[in-house]
C-alpha cells in the first residue's frame, strides 16, 4: 500500500451534532480512507488516505450523497467580523419572536383559534401548508432514511404525519414551525461556537507589504515565501512570523500571548504574525508564513481540538445514539397503552437527541476559543476535564520554575596552572553548539569577558548531564557532577568543599574537565520565577494535592530552591512541595507514569526542552511561554503563550468552571427530556406546547455556555 497522506478537506453545510457523524460516517466508507475526523466548528474533515485509491473527488461526492457539500478549491470561507454585542441582540429578538409565538399558540389553543381556523380551511389546504413549510426538514428525513438512517427529525416527522392522518392539520403547522425554529436555534448555537474559532483566524491579515527590487507591492499573503522582505507600518498587524531587518517597534503581542502590555522589537528580535505594531515601523524578514506561522499553528490546534473528546462526550454521543429508540419505545407504549394519538404525537415531538449532543461541545468550544485569545491554548476538551480532577503537579526546574536564563556567578581553579580565563574558555568552546541555557550561560559570560572561543570538534551532548567536545587538543568535558563521576575524574578535596557551599547556596555547578583531570568549576544560578509562590498558593487551594519539582540538577541545589519556595508559598502549601534531583529526561516521563499507576491524574509543567515525551505522558501536559517554540506547541496539550505562573492556576480554574457548565448542560438537558416525556406520555403536554418545548434546551445549554466566553481567570 501507498504512503497514507492527510488531506484537509472544508465540508459546508453541517448545522448539527449529528451532521459530523453523518458526514464522519460517509467518508469512512470510501475504499482507500484509513480514518477521518469531522469537526463542527471548523467546518472540515480530515482524512487520512491512500492517494492511490480515493481522491478528493470521491470524498467530494459522498459528502454529496450525504447531503452535504464540499466547496471547490479557491473558494475561499467566510470570514465573519467578530461584531461585538451581537449574541446579545439575536438572543434578544430571537426570544421576543419565540415569545410571541408562544402566546400566539397558547392564546390560539385556549380560546379555541385553531379549532375554528382547522373547521374553515380544508384539510388538503392545510396539508399542502405543512408539507411546504416542512419541506427542508422532510427532505433530510427522506434521505436519511433512504440511507437507513434515523435522525432526530425522524420520529418528530413521524410524530407530524400523525397529527395529519388524525385530521389536526394546525397541530402538525405549528409542530413543523417549531422543528424549523429548533433547527434554526440549533445552527445559531453550532454557528456561535464557530464564531470563537473564525474569530482567531479573522485576527491575521491576509495580505502582506512586500518589498521587491525596493519597491513595495502589497501581495496576497499565499504568494509570500519565506525570505522576503515585509514592511510594517504604525498601527498594521504583522502578516508572518519573522526576524527584524532594520527598524524599532512596540508590539501588541495579545493576540498571541494575551499580554496586553506590548513588548519592544528592533534589528535581530522574532515578530509573529497576528501581532500589531503599536509604534515605529519594521522590516521583517519573512520565516513563517500562513499556516506555518505559530499563530497559524495554534488556529489548526485550535480547529483541531474537537478531535480530542471529553470522556463526558464520549458518553453522552452513545446515549444519544439510544435515545431515539427508547423514545420510539415510548411512544409505541403511549399508543398502546394509552390508545391516545395526541399523546402518542407529543412523545414523538418533545424529544430531541440534539441537545444531549451539543451539551458537551458547546462549553468546550467556548473555552477553547476564549482561551485562545488569552495566550492559552488548549488542545481539547479532554484536557480541560483531566485538568479539573488533577491531583499531582509534576514541574520542570529550568526555565519552568526558573528563568531559565542562568547567570555565570562564580569560577573556581584547580590547584596547578590553569586560570579563570582558561577554565571558561575551556568550557565555552566546548558548549559552543549547546542549546541548554547553561551553556548559554556560560558562553555569554566568556564573551563578556572578552575571551576568544575555539572550534569544537566531535562534540557530543548527553543529555540531563552536560556535553563533550575535543577542543585544541583535549577532549574537554563540561557537566553535572554525575558527568564528572562518569569521566572517572577524582574530584579534588578542595574543590569538593567549594562545590558545597556553591550548591548550598542554590547554585548549579559545572565541571569542567580536560581528559579525565578536572581544571575548574563553574557555578550559575537562575532566577526563581517571581510569581511562582503566588501560584503555588493557588494550586493548593485548587486541590492540587502534591507539587513534585523534577531537576536534572544536583539534590542540594534542588532543595534550596524548594525551601526557597516552602518558605514563600505560605505554610499550607509547604508540606506539599517535594522534589527529585538528579532525574535524567527519561526518568522524568517514568516519574509521571509511576504517580498514574497510583491512579492520580498528573498534570506536568515543562518547557519543551528535554521534557517533551514527559508532557506528553501527562494526563495534562502544559508548556510555559511556548510562543515561538515549536516543541513546546507541539508536545503540550495545552501551551501557555505567554510566560506567567499565574496562567498555570488560570487554565485549571477555566477547567473547573467549563466541567460545571457541561455537567449542568447535561442535568439541565435530561431533566428536561425526561419531564417532557413524562408529561406526554401521560397526557398532559399537548403536541403544540412540546413542539415548543424541544428547541428549549438548546437555547439554554447556549445561554449557560456562553458565560465561558467571559473568562475571568487569568
Ligand atoms: P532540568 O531538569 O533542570 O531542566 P536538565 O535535565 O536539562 O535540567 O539538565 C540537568 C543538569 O545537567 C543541569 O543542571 C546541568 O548541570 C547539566 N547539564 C545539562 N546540559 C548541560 C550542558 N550543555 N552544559 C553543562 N551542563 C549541562
Ligand atoms: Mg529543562
Amino acid at each position: 500500500m501507498a504512503k497514507a497522506t492527510t488531506l484537509e478537506v472544508p465540508v459546508r453545510g453541517m448545522d448539527c451534532a449529528e451532521c459530523t457523524l453523518h458526514v464522519q460516517e460517509a467518508i469512512r466508507k470510501l475504499p482507500g480512507v484509513a480514518s477521518v475526523d469531522v469537526f463542527l466548528a471548523a467546518e472540515k474533515a480530515v482524512v487520512n488516505l491512500d492517494p492511490e485509491r480515493v481522491d478528493i473527488s470521491h470524498i467530494r461526492k459522498a459528502v454529496a450523497d450525504a447531503g452535504y457539500r464540499v466547496p471547490e478549491v479557491g473558494q475561499k470561507p467566510v470570514i465573519i467580523d467578530p461584531a461585538k454585542g451581537f449574541t446579545r441582540q439575536v438572543l434578544v429578538l430571537f426570544g421576543v419572536v419565540f415569545a410571541a409565538v408562544l402566546f400566539i399558540v397558547v392564546a390560539g389553543e385556549w380560546f379555541g383559534l385553531f379549532e375554528s381556523i382547522t373547521r374553515r380551511v380544508p384539510l388538503p389546504v392545510g396539508i399542502a401548508i405543512v408539507l411546504v413549510a416542512g419541506y427542508p426538514v422532510f427532505k433530510n428525513v427522506v434521505r436519511a432514511a433512504m440511507r437507513r438512517q434515523v435522525i432526530a427529525h425522524t420520529l418528530m416527522s413521524v410524530g407530524v404525519l400523525a397529527a395529519l392522518a388524525i385530521g389536526e392539520w394546525a397541530t402538525a403547522a405549528v409542530v413543523v414551525f417549531f422543528m424549523r425554529v429548533g433547527d434554526y436555534a440549533e445552527s445559531f448555537t453550532t454557528e456561535r461556537a464557530r464564531k470563537a474559532v473564525k474569530d482567531l483566524t479573522a485576527l491575521t491579515p491576509q495580505t502582506a507589504r512586500l518589498e521587491r527590487d525596493g519597491v513595495e507591492v502589497e501581495t496576497p499573503l499565499e504568494e509570500v515565501r519565506p525570505g522576503e522582505t515585509v514592511v510594517i507600518r504604525p498601527g498594521e498587524k504583522i502578516p508572518v512570523d519573522g526576524e527584524v531587518i532594520s527598524g524599532q517597534a512596540a508590539i501588541d503581542q495579545a493576540a498571541i500571548t494575551g499580554e496586553a502590555l506590548p513588548v519592544d522589537a528592533g534589528p535581530g528580535s522574532r515578530v509573529y504574525a497576528a501581532t500589531m505594531v503599536k509604534l515605529g515601523s519594521l522590516r521583517v524578514r519573512a520565516t513563517h508564513i500562513g499556516p506555518d506561522s505559530t499563530f497559524g499553528r495554534v488556529i489548526r490546534m485550535v480547529e483541531q481540538a474537537e478531535a480530542n473528546r471529553a470522556d463526558v462526550q464520549r458518553t453522552a454521543d452513545k446515549f444519544s445514539a439510544y435515545y431515539l429508540p427508547v423514545v420510539a419505545a415510548i411512544a409505541l407504549l403511549t399508543f398502546i397503552l394509552r390508545r391516545d394519538p395526541l399523546s402518542t404525537a407529543a412523545v414523538l415531538v418533545v424529544a430531541c437527541s440534539c441537545s444531549f449532543a451539543l451539551a458537551t461541545p458547546i462549553a468546550m468550544l467556548a473555552s477553547i476559543g476564549a482561551g485562545a485569545r488569552r495566550g492559552l491554548l488548549i488542545k481539547g476538551g479532554k484536557y480541560l476535564e483531566s485538568l479539573a480532577v488533577a491531583d499531582i503537579m509534576l514541574i520542570d526546574k529550568t526555565g519552568t520554575l526558573t528563568l531559565g536564563r542562568p547567570e555565570l556567578t562564580d569560577i573556581i581553579c584547580a590547584d596547578g596552572p590553569s586560570s579563570e580565563e582558561a577554565v571558561l574558555g575551556m568550557a565555552a568552546s566546548a558548549e559552543r553548539y549547546s542549546e541548554h541555557p547553561m551553556a548559554e550561560a556560560v558562553r555569554r559570560s566568556a564573551r563578556e569577558r572578552g575571551i576568544e572561543t575555539g572550534q569544537p570538534r566531535d562534540f557530543e551532548n548527553i543529555p540531563g548531564m552536560g556535553v563533550r567536545a575535543w577542543v585544541n587538543g583535549n577532549q574537554v568535558t563540561v557537566g553535572n557532577r554525575r558527568m564528572a563521576l562518569e569521566g572517572l575524574a577524582p574530584v579534588p578535596n578542595s574543590l569538593e568543599k567549594a562545590a558545597d557551599v556553591l550548591e548550598s547556596q542554590g547554585k548549579t555547578v559545572l565541571y569542567v574537565m580536560a581528559g579525565s583531570q578536572i581544571t575548574g568549576l563553574l557555578a550559575a544560578a537562575d532566577t526563581l520565577r517571581p510569581e511562582v509562590p503566588e501560584a503555588i498558593t493557588a494550586l493548593y487551594d485548587l486541590g492540587i494535592r502534591q507539587v513534585e519539582l523534577l531537576t536534572g540538577d544536583n539534590e542540594q541545589t534542588a532543595r534550596t530552591l524548594v525551601e526557597r519556595l516552602r518558605q514563600e508559598s505560605g505554610t499550607e502549601a509547604a508540606p506539599r512541595l517535594s522534589y527529585r534531583a538528579n532525574v535524567l529526561p527519561e526518568n522524568k516521563i517514568e516519574i509521571v507514569r509511576e504517580y498514574q499507576r497510583k491512579g492520580h491524574t498528573v498534570v506536568m509543567v515543562g518547557d519543551g526542552i528535554n521534557d517533551a515525551p514527559a508532557l506528553a505522558a501527562a494526563d495534562v501536559g502544559i508548556a510555559m511561554g511556548a510562543a515561538g517554540a515549536d516543541v513546546a506547541i507541539e508536545a503540550a496539550h495545552i501551551a501557555l503563550m505567554r510566560e506567567d505562573w499565574r496562567l498555570v492556576p488560570g487554565v485549571i480554574r477555566i477547567a473547573r468552571k467549563t466541567m460545571r457548565v457541561v455537567r449542568f448542560n447535561i442535568a439541565f438537558t435530561t431533566l428536561y427530556n425526561v419531564v417532557g416525556l413524562s408529561l406526554a406520555a401521560l397526557g398532559f403536554l399537548p403536541p403544540i406546547f412540546a413542539a415548543a418545548a424541544q428547541s428549549f434546551p438548546d437555547i439554554g445549554i447556549l445561554i449557560n455556555s456562553s458565560r465561558l466566553l467571559r473568562q475571568k481567570e487569568t
